[in-house]
């Protein structure tokens, strides 16, 4: 089944302890699409300004990604910039250059409409149900947002929750969006706002998920090298939606099985600065790492 993101195809100037890159291609349908490559068709809705050449779209080269929505508008390419702490775990935000985004208004090519999955990206919420209405009868609705959106527009935020079936968002965005430090009980009343699968991504400590009648926590892959956290979130999103694309109609195993998926493609993305480690990534390497995992976190069959 195919997927369809709607979300940001940036340029990012990244900050890390080790490395510093200007220009690199990001943006969070990027790293989303790059992941969910691995296990289906992926069609991406952004937008790009004139800036974002034929050398920039190689990033998606040798996957099966779909750029007939990637518009090209006069104008600049969205522009992000980001700094980390000495030991990654803080992140400053430097820029935000909304250039061509500021005036996007999506409009999804006709083969689009009849995709089976959708993620709403980080974007205006607004932006995100007009995707949603664009497509015909998708079997399922994932979508992230930020603090940005939740401090500045509740109402439209309300009506894109409505609309969706799974919410992928961090631990503090949990709980801004809540207003309850508590996750459990931030979970029931997200919950309640719609979507009724809850995915809270936490870094370093791994994820949570709530569904009716079931929760399932697993940890963040250990790695010997981190280099760069752009884009993890993204990527979890993108193997978690991509594996959920791969059966009909997915219950509780599966949705375990696409967060350890998801939790594989966000440690395969931090290992080297921006897409770099995604671009080289084969899908042998990310299911060796899925079987690394099982191993890593079984206490029940020794
Ligand atoms: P993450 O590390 O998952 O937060 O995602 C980082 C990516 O999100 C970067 O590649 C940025 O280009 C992109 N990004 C940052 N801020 C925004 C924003 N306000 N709207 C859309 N995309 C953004």
């Amino acid at each position: 089944m195919s997927i369809l993101v709607v979300g940001s195809v940036a340029f990012d100037d990244l900050k890390t302890p080790s490395e510093n890159a200007t220009d690199v291609v990001g943006g969070a349908a990027t790293y989303f699409a790059l992941s969910a490559a691995h296990f289906t068709d992926v069609n991406i809705v952004a937008v790009v300004g004139d800036d974002f050449g034929e050398e920039h779209r190689k990033v998606f080269k040798g996957r099966s990604v779909d750029l007939a929505g990637l518009e090209r508008a006069k104008g600049k390419t969205f522009r992000w910039g980001g700094e980390y702490s000495a030991d990654l775990t803080e992140r400053t935000t430097l820029f935000t250059e909304l250039g061509v985004f500021e005036s996007f208004q999506p409009v999804l090519p006709e083969h689009y409409k009849s995709s089976d999955l959708v993620f709403l990206a980080n974007i205006h919420p607004s932006l995100q149900v007009d995707v949603m209405k664009q497509v015909q009868n998708p079997s399922l609705i994932g979508a992230d947002t930020m603090n940005y959106w939740i401090e500045r527009t509740p109402d439209e935020l309300s009506a894109m929750l409505e609309g969706i079936d799974v919410l992928v968002i961090n631990d503090e965005e949990a709980r801004q969006l809540s207003g309850v430090h508590n996750l459990v009980e931030a979970a029931a009343k997200i919950r309640e706002m719609g979507p009724k699968t809850l995915v809270i991504k936490r870094g370093e400590y791994g994820v949570l998920c709530f569904r009716e009648g079931e929760r399932f926590a697993t940890v963040s892959f250990p790695l010997d090298t981190v280099i760069d956290p752009t884009g993890a979130g993204d990527s979890f999103a993108g193997g978690f939606m991509g594996y959920l694309a791969t059966h009909k109609e997915p219950g509780d195993k599966e949705v375990r099985q696409a967060i350890v998926f998801g939790s594989v493609l966000g440690s395969f993305c931090v290992e080297a600065l921006g897409t770099r480690r995604l671009e080289q990534l084969s899908r042998d390497e990310v299911h060796e790492r899925y079987q690394a995992f099982k191993d890593l976190t079984d206490f029940a069959s020794l």
